[in-house]
C-alpha cells in the first residue's frame, strides 16, 4: 500500500501535516498534541509548493526500497504486507537512509537521541489520517502496482 497524491487537487492547506503530527502525538488530541506535549509530535508528510503548484510528500513505499538496502542496522525494514518501517530503537541516526532515498521522504528527527522519521502509513488505521482529513480528496490510499 501507498498514499498517492493528485496535484491538481492539493491546495497546499498543509491539512495532511496537522492530522499527521496528531496521529503521531501521544494523546491523538489536536489541541494537546499542539499546545501542551512536549516535545511535540512530528508529521511524517510534508507539503512542497511552488507558486501555484503544491504537493505532499511522503515515502512510498518502494518495492526495492532503497532505505531499507542502506540501513546498516535493520533499523529500516519492509513488513510482510510491504509497508516500510522505520524502528528508532535499532536507529543510530546515520542519515544513510535520507542520502539514499530518491523522494526525500525521510527527516531527521532530532527531538531527543537522533533518529529517522518518516511515514508508517499510521498502524491501527484502516485509512491513514492524512488521507481521511485532506478536504479536497488530493491524497488516496492505493494498492501498490
Ligand atoms: S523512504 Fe524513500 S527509498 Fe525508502 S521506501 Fe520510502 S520512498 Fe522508497
Ligand atoms: S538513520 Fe537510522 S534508519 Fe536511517 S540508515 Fe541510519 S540507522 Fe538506518
Amino acid at each position: 500500500m501507498k498514499i498517492q497524491i493528485n496535484e491538481e487537487f492539493c491546495i497546499g492547506c498543509r491539512l495532511c501535516e496537522v492530522y499527521c503530527l496528531v496521529e503521531h502525538s501521544q494523546s491523538k488530541d489536536i489541541v494537546k498534541a499542539f499546545k501542551r506535549e512536549a516535545p511535540r509530535a512530528l508529521a511524517r508528510v510534508h507539503v512542497e509548493e511552488n507558486g501555484p503548484v503544491s504537493f505532499a510528500l511522503q515515502c512510498r513505499h518502494c518495492n526495492t526500497p532503497s532505505c531499507v538496502y542502506a540501513c546498516l542496522t535493520g533499523a529500516m525494514h519492509k513488513d510482510e504486507n510491504g509497508v516500510v518501517l522505520h524502528n528508532p530503537d535499532r536507529c543510530i541516526g546515520c542519515w544513510s537512509c535520507i542520502m539514499v532515498c530518491p523522494f526525500g521522504a525521510i527527516t531527521r528527527d532530532e527531538r531527543g537521541r537522533k533518529v529517522a522519521s518518516k511515514c508508517d502509513l499510521c498502524p491501527g488505521r484502516t485509512t491513514p489520517s492524512c488521507v481521511e482529513h485532506c478536504p479536497n480528496e488530493a491524497l488516496t490510499l492505493v494498492a501498490e502496482a
